[in-house]
């Protein structure tokens, strides 16, 4: 573990998710909040783990723009901007959610309160059930739900899911924090209307490289080499391919090495119900005594 790696990742992500959160996004479309937030990871040295996701109201994750998406933030919108920096493929992974709707405004404190109990009692040894129990009572005194099925994770170089989940409610199949390994903690919460779980939406923007094998056609495996060389096993957005190929093109190819089981993509993922939710996530390594947050500032 690269502890140097993962300190300067997130002082970038910490540093940039502060600008994120104090700037007045009414009006801006998604594709700009992407490529401006990717541009300040990369301008300060850092390269980018995953595309930015912008997930608006009751898309709770996993919605990143599209070559010029022109979905605009209005004035009543809640928006989830995920953003990960990486050095040398050891990851920072955070989150902060804008509301231009000052009725939500509780939940979206409600996740900020929910992460600051777990990340306050993270030590070397604690379990993740007694993590998932404090955000769940957490959010629950508030009047609001966490979501059930989205959870935090284990992390390790060029691995976003590393295998172990740290749950939003308490649950059964728990391990302990350790010291060599670095974890992202991130509650989901939606409104007491909600119904606590997400389902998979139709469209899928982002894409990761799930194996690699020759698929017969010679641009595809082009691709397939450029997003190795360039993202790893990460996930990436079709935004960034766009240098190298035409949107069609990098399209037809993208569902080539998706048939061939070489690329996988990930759904969106929607409140059931229906109802907004909000996020908060900080990465971090446990210690003796308690945790390195590597995404908070100072
Ligand atoms: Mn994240
Ligand atoms: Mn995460």
């Amino acid at each position: 573990m690269q502890i140097e790696d993962y300190i300067k990742a997130g002082k970038i992500v910490a540093e940039v998710r502060e600008n994120v959160r104090k700037k007045n996004w009414v009006g801006v479309t998604l594709e700009e909040i992407c490529e401006e937030v990717e541009g300040e990871i990369l301008k300060r040295g850092a390269k980018r783990a995953f595309p930015v996701n912008t997930s608006v109201n009751e898309v709770a994750a996993h919605y990143t723009a599209e070559p010029n998406d022109e979905k605009i933030v209005s004035d009543t919108d809640l928006v989830k901007i995920d953003l990960g920096a990486q050095v040398n493929g050891y990851i920072a992974d955070t989150a902060v959610t804008v509301c231009y709707d000052s009725q939500y405004d509780n939940l979206v404190q409600a996740a900020e309160d929910a992460l600051k109990n777990a990340v306050s009692m993270i030590k070397i040894g604690v379990k993740s059930s007694d993590v998932g129990r404090t955000i769940e009572k957490t959010v629950k005194q508030l009047g609001f739900k966490p979501i059930m099925n989205l959870s935090g994770h284990s992390l390790a170089q060029y691995t976003i899911h590393a295998g172990k989940s740290i749950p939003n409610i308490w649950s059964i199949g728990s391990f302990s924090f350790k010291g060599d390994q670095a974890y992202a903690c991130e509650p989901f919460v939606t409104t007491d209307e909600g119904s606590g779980v997400v389902q998979e939406g139709k469209i899928k923007n982002i894409f990761a490289l799930g194996s690699r094998k020759r698929t017969k056609n010679e641009e595809a495996d082009r691709l397939q080499e450029y997003i190795w060389t360039n993202f790893n096993m990460l996930p990436f957005a079709l935004r960034w391919l766009l240098k190298d190929w035409e949107e069609k093109q990098a399209r037809e190819l993208l569902e080539i090495l998706m048939k061939k089981k070489v690329v996988h993509a990930y759904p969106i993922l929607i409140e059931r119900n229906g109802q907004r939710v909000a996020q908060a996530e900080h990465t971090f390594i446990p210690t003796e005594n308690g945790a390195t947050v590597t995404t908070i500032l100072g």
